[in-house]
């Protein structure tokens, strides 16, 4: 019961914080992605596919949360700023660490910041980081029950992201169990099923994405 009552005012706080962010974000007209998924689904390689297509038409940055720059690396070669949250080995990313990089990046002059958040299921969600659209990816590998088990994650997704679609065919998933859990949890969630190594799919996520920072364009 003590946890309890120590655990609500620090996500206060970081509720707060994350609004400051927002509106930071706002009035500098940048489209916050907050991107997550267990490790190894492929939100780093998402994201440079989705960074690959759309750099030319929108000024975009990545920030990584991790406790080494492997992927932040990885990032940098497509010539966009990307910036490591260093985590410190926390299992999520929180509103204190996307400021602190935020403050090395020039907001003004961007459009589109993704962030890709520490690889885990059960508690980035929990963490508000004052981003616009949480992007839950799964992968085939992983099993078509991971709606079940993980049904916060589930639950506060915007988009839901079925990466390695070409596991489709090899592996045993169960894409009608998977789609029934997904729709229980989060009728109107968005879904795309993508493989990032073939590119299958990520046209539709590429454009819908485009469609979504326009349009946010002209609400700022
Ligand atoms: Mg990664
Ligand atoms: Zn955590």
């Amino acid at each position: 019961m003590k946890k309890v009552s120590i655990q609500k005012p620090i996500l206060n706080a970081n509720d707060r914080l994350a609004q400051k962010i927002s509106a930071k974000l706002d009035g500098a007209g940048v489209f916050a992605v907050n991107v997550m998924a267990s490790p190894g689904a492929g939100k780093t390689s998402l994201i440079l596919a989705t960074v690959r297509a759309l750099k030319k038409k929108f000024n975009t940055a990545v920030i990584e949360g991790d406790v080494v720059p492997v992927d932040v690396d990885r990032i940098k070669k497509l010539k966009v700023p990307a910036i490591m949250a260093n985590t410190g080995g926390a299992c999520h990313l929180d509103a204190v660490m996307v400021q602190k990089a935020l403050s090395k990046l020039r907001l003004q002059s961007l459009d589109l910041l993704i962030v890709e958040n520490v690889g885990n299921l059960i508690c980035p969600m929990n963490f508000k980081l004052g981003t616009h659209l949480n992007v839950v990816i799964a992968s085939v590998p992983e099993g078509a029950d991971k709606p079940y088990k993980y049904p916060g994650m589930f639950k506060g997704a915007q988009v839901l992201i079925l990466n390695k679609a070409d596991y489709l065919k090899t592996e045993r998933f169960n894409l009608k169990y998977f789609k029934k859990g997904v729709r229980l949890l989060n009728p109107n969630v968005k879904f795309f099923t993508v493989s990032a190594k073939t590119g299958e799919g990520i046209d539709d996520w590429i454009s819908w994405l485009d469609d979504q920072v326009i349009n946010y364009r002209f609400q700022t």
